[in-house]
């Protein structure tokens, strides 16, 4: 609990900021790629909090700066009540067992020389004094909590599918007994088929070990089910965050709407208009002026094109950064 008798959030991201430095043009000029321009948002304790967007809108480096793979450069990351955003990388060594990964392609992150057993168990050996006995035990326990079968630990990742090798990036994962972990497109190097086995094991491992999510996905169909809230995210910046239900029933921002106007809809007699965005994402370099949708927003005003929206909570719970939503 806080001083204000509300529970301290897992994680509290406050104005989070990453620019990357890059050379453009001819002459290779100096500029600045900013990445996550100005993020907030809290994540409570057993909670899914889901950060959705178009491929290159932040939502990765945003995902990297709250496991402290990246430092931020302006902004704060709080983790259980604790600022760990200018932490030096020894005093995050206790605290980074409770933040783990999991990344999208499983296959790129294990390494193909390894057994499964040591893949496995490898954040053991970092951050435990488990003797290789103890390891090896855990890991093949670890393997059958996933789904997988324990006979198969002296195999290597190659012989395994997409699927049962996401299967083991889990379990790696979570050896180490996380409070939170960050899922970075977990699931969409996969079949469909395959998809909701993964998720559903995702959940179902939620819910025996009070895990928390930060769940990280192009797809807003595939964090329907998965998610408690969710965070939309255009050019670095958050535009919506609302609970699952509110933002699919009811989204207010134009670019949520044209987002969940392609996600497919099981019922075939429930047609939907879908609504096609005009020209690409433009480059967060040079950034739009006002509000950085503006460029390709169905219901662009005047005003939207110099004056940039204030995020603001316009019902209880939901905020947008959108001037069809001013006092
Ligand atoms: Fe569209 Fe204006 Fe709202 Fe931006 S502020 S999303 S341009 S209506």
């Amino acid at each position: 609990m806080n001083g204000n008798g509300k529970e301290t959030p897992l994680i509290e991201v406050k104005g989070l900021k990453k620019a990357f430095e890059i050379k453009k043009g001819f002459l290779g000029q100096k500029k600045l790629l900013k990445a996550v321009d100005g993020v907030s948002f809290a994540i409570r304790k057993g909670e899914t909090f889901s950060l959705v967007g178009e491929s290159g809108c932040g939502k990765s480096t945003t995902g990297r700066l709250v496991t402290r793979l990246l430092k931020p450069s302006e902004g704060e990351v709080w983790y259980d009540g604790q600022n760990i955003s200018g932490l030096s990388d020894n005093a995050m060594r206790p605290i980074r067992r409770n933040i783990q990964m999991v990344f999208q392609d499983p296959y790129a992150s294990l390494n193909p020389r390894m057994k499964v057993k040591d893949l496995v168990a490898e954040p053991l050996l970092i951050h435990t004094k488990l003797t290789p006995g103890e390891r090896d035990k855990l890991a093949s326990e670890l393997l059958e909590t996933v789904g997988l079968n324990s006979l198969h630990a002296e195999r290597y990742a190659h012989e395994f599918s997409g699927g049962q090798r996401q299967r083991i990036g889990i379990a790696r994962a979570l050896s180490v007994r996380p409070s939170l972990i960050v899922a970075d497109e977990p699931v969409s190097a996969l079949d469909v088929s395959i998809q909701s086995q993964v998720l559903n094991l995702l959940q179902d491992l939620q819910e025996e070990y009070g895990l928390t999510y930060l769940f990280i996905s192009h797809d807003l169909s595939v964090v329907e089910h998965i998610s408690d809230r969710i965070g939309v995210m255009y050019l670095g910046s958050l535009v919506e965050t609302a609970d699952k239900d509110a933002l699919y029933d009811k989204p207010l921002h134009p670019y949520t709407q044209a987002l969940l106007s392609s996600v497919p809809v099981p019922d075939p007699s429930l047609k939907k208009e879908r609504i096609i965005l005009k020209g690409d994402l433009p480059s967060p370099v040079d950034p739009p002026t006002g509000c950085r949708f503006h460029t390709r927003c169905p219901s662009c005003m005047e005003i939207c094109k110099t004056q940039a929206p204030i995020f603001r909570e316009v019902e209880p719970g939901h905020e947008v950064a959108c001037h069809l939503y001013n006092e």
